[in-house]
This record gives structure tokens, C-alpha cells and sequence, in this order.
């Protein structure tokens, strides 16, 4: 995040900096954004370095989940603003990173590998789960989901968000083989991956409004979109996803 940050302030063009005072739901309290750039990749609360993304997720995180500090979450990443936030306001937090080159369970130094597709996580462990940009990089996202759903309690909850379009339906970009070769549909797409993965990891799909069917399908009892009360600061406001668990599940 860092190294992005220092590399979009090398490219800056003079004149595109701008600053506002703005209310930060991680911070709690009105902050100074900078914006480096004229779109939401640029934004940044100065204290705590939240994105439009991070400032989405814990508004609606909030909205739904106002006893946070009586909650157990788990994030599906184990560093940057959100997961600050979640040491600071949660009951207690749980994260991990995804190393394509480690067995899930396995540890990096202070950090466990996890494949959200198999996760080692006993079931029922958590009672939220959370994550930012994660579900477009997962080969199989419903064996993604159906694991997050497994490792919730009755009634818990997946707040996260996806590169979304909300007035469209998912479009697959690439899948896996029987054998575990990449099978490309369309022109691949990388984002910048912070934790290693060779700085890039491949986005298998762009998410639509269908993603709400995805998670019913999954094993969710519900989904929905929800948008922020509070959009971030120039309007960057993210559609942010919340499934829950069924209260009881069906088995004994
Ligand atoms: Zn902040």
C-alpha cells in the first residue's frame, strides 16, 4: 500500500491534489482526505490511510453491527486501515493472507496462510467475517462462500466488497481446468496484490447484481447490497455485500 501510495504521488500531476475535511468511520471523528488523482483508487484519509472501499465497508459494518465490540471477526487479509480498525473496535479479530506458495493452516511468520476455499477454521468459529477485493480473485467463489458460511455461527454475517456492477450480471473471465491450468475467457485482468503473489493476481470475474444469487446458492439465507448512509468523500461511495447465516441451521 505503501509502495502504491509513493508511486502514485511519483506520477502526480500538479494541480490534480485536493484535500477535504471529511468524516471518517474508522477514525470516528472528521478528517483530511487527500485525493492524489481524479478517481477512487486516489483517495485516502490522511490519519488512518482508509480508501472509498475500507470507508464503505465499516460504514455499513456499523449500520448492521452496532455491538462490534461483543462481536469475533475474522478478515480475510491481515493488515492495512480495516484491519486496525477491526483490533481496535472488535471483540476480537482473526486475519490471514493467501500465499499461493503455502499449504492453507500454515504460517509466514506472524501471518496464517488461508485458502478460502478450504479453510482450516473449525466451523462456527466467527461471528462475522469481512473482506475488501478478495472474491474476484477465487477461482471457485461459491466453494468460497459455502466455507465463509461454514465457518460463521448461526446468525452471522459476511460484510465485503467485490469491483461490483450494480446494474449488471457477473461476467466470468477466466476458470480452472480440470487439471488446474488457468483457462483465460477474455482478456485477463490483474489487480496489485500488496502481500506478495508476485506484486499481481489475476480477477476471474467482474461481479454483477447476481452476486446476491451466488451467496443463496452458496448457503447464505440472505444477501443483499447495501450502499453507506455516508458515501466517502467526493461521492466514491462502494455497494458494499452483506449475507447472513441462518439463525439455526437445519441440521441438529
Ligand atoms: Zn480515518
Amino acid at each position: 500500500m505503501r509502495n502504491a501510495i509513493s508511486r502514485r504521488l511519483a506520477s502526480i500531476q500538479p494541480g490534480q491534489l485536493r484535500f477535504r475535511r471529511h468524516p471518517c468511520p474508522l477514525c470516528r471523528q472528521t478528517r483530511l482526505f487527500v485525493r492524489l488523482a481524479n478517481d477512487e483508487t486516489g483517495v485516502r484519509c490522511l490519519h488512518c490511510r482508509a480508501t472509498p472501499v475500507t470507508l464503505s465497508l465499516v460504514s455499513v459494518l456499523l449500520e448492521s453491527q452496532p455491538d462490534l465490540a461483543q462481536k469475533s471477526v475474522y478478515e480475510l487479509s491481515s493488515r492495512g486501515a480495516l484491519f486496525a480498525f477491526l483490533q481496535r473496535n472488535a471483540g476480537s479479530v482473526t486475519g490471514s493472507e493467501y500465499f499461493a506458495d503455502l499449504a492453507p493452516g500454515a504460517w509466514q511468520g506472524s501471518i496464517q496462510c488461508q485458502d478460502v476455499q478450504a479453510l482450516t477454521h473449525p466451523s462456527g468459529s466467527f461471528d462475522i467475517c469481512t473482506s475488501t477485493e478478495v472474491f474476484e480473485h477465487v477461482p471457485d467463489d461459491h466453494r468460497g462462500f459455502a466455507e465463509v458460511c461454514r465457518v460463521l455461527r448461526p446468525g452471522g454475517r459476511l460484510v465485503f466488497t467485490v469491483p461490483i456492477d450494480v446494474h449488471g450480471r457477473t461476467i466470468e473471465r477466466a476458470r480452472l481446468s480440470a487439471g488446474g491450468d488457468i483457462e483465460h475467457l477474455l482478456t485477463p485482468e490483474y489487480h496489485g496484490d500488496p502481500v506478495g503473489n508476485a506484486g499481481r493476481i489475476l480477477a476471474f470475474r467482474n461481479y454483477g447484481a447476481d452476486i446476491v444469487d451466488r451467496l443463496l446458492a452458496s448457503g447464505f439465507d440472505s444477501a443483499d447490497l447495501r450502499m453507506p448512509d455516508h458515501p466517502a468523500p467526493w461521492n466514491y461511495g462502494r455497494a458494499v455485500v452483506v449475507a447472513c447465516k441462518a439463525a439455526r441451521t437445519g441440521k441438529a
